[in-house]
């Protein structure tokens, strides 16, 4: 699916702008498997072109609440950034955890071509990285997943491991109930067997792969070390922020430690947790064939994710290169278009006449 770099003909001065509401058109009537997929082939193209990429770790402003974030990167055709929160505390008071919007421009003349909504389609790339990220790196033929952490995250998740790695049963375990219900419900025609656990002890059971995927604002142990069996992978998605980490560190020194961009990971990740120079490998480079994914079926291994803005970046590609193909959605009025364009005071008098 190649991107469309140019504005959408005929509307030149306006942008596309994909709503939650087009968003949610978009994946229901695309169906949600071949999003997941659609969109993890985009990621992997991208993280296998991983040198071409202006790369940083995102800027952060915390508050003792939460985070809210800038996530940008840039190719040589397009720029691309995040703007996404992340508040632990929001969900009991009624809001989302994760919000997030983005745009994507146009690198020949800075013009953006393009605003979504990502609060949805962060769900979907993040569940779209760790199925990726697990094809190359979970114990071949893996059938279960136990899931920690059964909130918005959680039902992409499942779904992404089932059609992009194969599993067919999922775990679950929250420390609310509630939690677990409405992912069972959500899940019940997924073609997925659910499992409701009411212990970490007991949701690991027979678990080839681990998600970790809770909210919590402080350096939490939801999984311990004697919960880890050999050959396990693990998906650590929750552990994204300084003070912010899920897994017991002796987990940590038991696995072999794969990651996106190393100089955020090692602020934000599970790995805050050990030295600087603890090794890791960066999972392009295992994409690319450049490092061997481990072979020794007792070997365990962890993507400790954080997010990255490629992700993103790939995730708003597809967005476009999909409107150019007709998805919904609306033009917006986002940029000055006067005749000459010096004349902009000029305009601002011609539009009071
Ligand atoms: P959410 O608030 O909707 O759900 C979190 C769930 O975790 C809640 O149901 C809560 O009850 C449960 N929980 C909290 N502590 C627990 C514990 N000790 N054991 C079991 N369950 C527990 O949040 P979400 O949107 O699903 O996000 C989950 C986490 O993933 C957040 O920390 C978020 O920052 C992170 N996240 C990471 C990425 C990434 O790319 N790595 C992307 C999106 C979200």
């Amino acid at each position: 699916m190649k991107p469309i770099t140019a504005p959408v003909p005929g509307h030149l001065a306006m942008v596309p702008f994909v709503s939650v509401a087009h968003m949610m058109q978009l994946v229901n009537q695309r169906g949600i498997e071949k999003v997941l997929h659609e969109l993890a082939d985009m990621i992997e193209v991208d993280f296998k072109r991983w040198p071409e990429f202006d790369k940083s770790a995102r800027v952060a402003a915390h508050s003792p609440d939460g985070v809210i974030e800038l996530m940008p990167t840039a190719d040589a055709d397009n720029y691309g950034f995040k703007y996404v929160n992340g508040h632990p505390k929001n969900m009991k008071e009624g809001y989302q955890t994760v919000t997030a919007f983005g745009v994507l421009s146009s690198v020949a003349n800075g013009y953006p071509i393009l605003l979504a909504e990502m609060t949805v389609l962060t769900a979907l790339r993040t569940a779209a990285t760790s199925a990726l990220v697990a094809k190359y790196l979970a114990p071949k033929g893996a059938k279960t997943m136990a899931m920690f952490g059964n909130g918005a995250q959680c039902e992409f998740q499942a779904i992404a491991f089932k059609t992009l790695v194969g599993i067919d049963t999922v775990r679950l375990f929250d420390i609310d109930l509630a939690a677990t219900d409405k992912v069972a419900r959500n899940l019940a025609n997924s073609g997925l067997k659910v499992v409701k656990c009411h212990s970490g002890q007991e949701v690991v059971e027979g678990a080839e792969i681990i998600t970790t995927c809770t909210a919590d604002k402080q350096n939490a142990t939801i999984l311990t070390d004697n919960m880890v069996g050999s050959g396990v992978h693990i998906n650590a998605i929750g552990g994204d922020c300084p003070g912010k980490t899920e897994l017991h560190r002796d987990i940590l020194l038991r696995s072999e430690i794969f990651v996106e961009y190393p100089p955020q990971t090692r602020i934000e990740g599970e790995i805050q947790q050990l030295g600087k120079n603890h090794p890791i490998t960066e999972l392009w480079r295992v994409m690319r064939d450049e490092i061997a994914a481990p072979r020794n079926p007792r070997q365990i291994t962890l993507f400790d994710s954080v997010g990255f803005a490629i992700e993103d970046f790939s995730a708003l590609r597809y967005i476009h290169a999909c409107v150019g193909q007709g998805a919904p959605h609306e033009l917006l009025d986002m940029l000055a278009d006067p005749d000459d364009p010096r004349d902009l005071f000029g305009m601002l008098l011609r539009a009071d006449a």
